[in-house]
């Protein structure tokens, strides 16, 4: 299999005194105490019931004060959160303990349940061309404790705000590519799993397609399996390299290959692939692009596609106009593909990735 540029590049991590996990961290601050002291630290910083330590009064105030002054109830400080107009996306900027910003979204569907979407790193190496994420580059990968800690502040703040609805589903689509920060990914899938209770199947993580990530998930028994997303965006090698550049040759054949292993390594209908594929006038959305995207679907076999109407920014594409996009899904359904249109939200508050952390926080809030 073919491996990029990018994979092989080492990735900034995170400053060393974050390199501990918070659970490791915990443990080591409780050791003189009774063992289930430390089980019940790593539950209550889970738990939808408390704010900080200090409101865990099942562990004694000697404890919570111990723990308030070494572990941090929350590793990001929130610098802002914005609602979109219609009340169905949140957007909340961070800042992470040396200084950067990261952002998340909450988002909310029509049944009123509600979707986290995550960063996993801040900035992102893949420099695709449509993205304020790609612009400057990569800073560093976040830790699982910043990844996780959206989510937990996310919750909260949804909580707190009275919102109706659970939420209910992940996806890894803020900003950083997921599986060039594939320890701390499945560290957090482990906890999002676990202790806080998300379905494996309503998780998603969405890849520009990082083939030695994608080839390390079929042999790693410790990644969990949630649901993969393909940010393929053009089924034209030539068209995909020109917006995304870590594009590698013979990326198309490769990634047709690694699905087909996929499909063996997880059989159930409900691990379906997903190919996302944003539509950008005059780039990718032609006759003849679709058609291209409809045989690639078909040598792909077990796949949706989702086609995602694009945020503008500053990158000098404009989003598919509405009638094209209504062709697109037309020729995909007709051709028997499942097809759906990811509607955007949030457009007034900056809802594509890197669009809010790339600016000033002044300007935003
Ligand atoms: S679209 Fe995703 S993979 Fe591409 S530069 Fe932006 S964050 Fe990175």
């Amino acid at each position: 299999m073919t491996v990029s540029v990018i994979d092989a590049s080492p990735h900034p991590s995170y400053p060393p005194d974050m390199e501990e996990s918070r659970e490791k961290r915990i443990g080591t601050s409780l050791s003189n105490e009774r063992a289930f002291r430390t089980k019940q630290a790593i539950e209550a910083i889970y738990s939808p019931r408390f704010r900080s330590w200090s409101e865990v009064s099942s562990l004694s105030k000697a404890v919570r004060e111990r723990l308030e002054a070494e572990i941090p109830w929350n590793t990001l400080s929130n610098v802002a959160v914005l609602s979109s107009t219609r009340k169905d996306a949140w957007k909340a900027l961070f800042e992470t303990p040396d200084g950067n910003r990261i952002e998340s979204v909450l988002m909310r569907n029509r049944r009123g349940q509600f979707t986290v979407c995550v960063s996993t790193q801040v900035g992102c190496a893949m420099k695709c061309v449509f993205c304020a994420t790609g612009k400057p580059g990569l800073t560093r990968n976040l830790s699982c404790d910043e990844i996780v800690d959206q989510f937990r502040f996310l919750r909260d703040m949804a909580a707190d705000a009275n919102l109706d609805g659970e939420i209910t589903n992940i996806v890894f689509m803020g900003m950083g590519e997921p599986l060039a920060n594939y320890v701390a990914v499945r560290e957090a899938l482990r906890i999002f799993t676990g202790p806080l209770g998300i379905g494996m199947t309503r998780i998603t993580v969405s890849t520009a397609g990082l083939l030695s990530g994608l080839d390390r998930i079929l042999s790693d028994p410790l990644w969990p399996p949630v649901r993969i997303a393909i940010s393929l965006h053009a089924a034209d090698e030539a068209v995909r390299k020109k917006i995304m550049p870590s594009t590698v040759p013979g990326f198309i054949d490769s990634l047709v290959a690694w699905s087909q292993k996929y499909a063996e390594a997880f059989p159930e209908k409900r691990r379906h692939l997903t190919l996302e594929y944003l539509l950008l006038s005059g780039v990718n959305d032609s006759t003849q692009d679709i058609r291209k995207l409809v045989d690639l679907a078909r040598r792909f076999g077990r796949v949706r596609i989702n086609l995602i109407s694009y945020n503008t920014t500053d990158s000098g594409f404009m989003g598919s106009d509405p009638d094209t996009v209504r062709r697109c899904k037309d020729t995909l359904e007709a051709a028997g593909i499942i097809v759906t249109i990811r509607k955007s939200q949030g457009g007034d508050i900056a809802a594509a990735c890197g669009q809010l952390a790339g600016k000033n926080h002044s300007q935003t809030s």
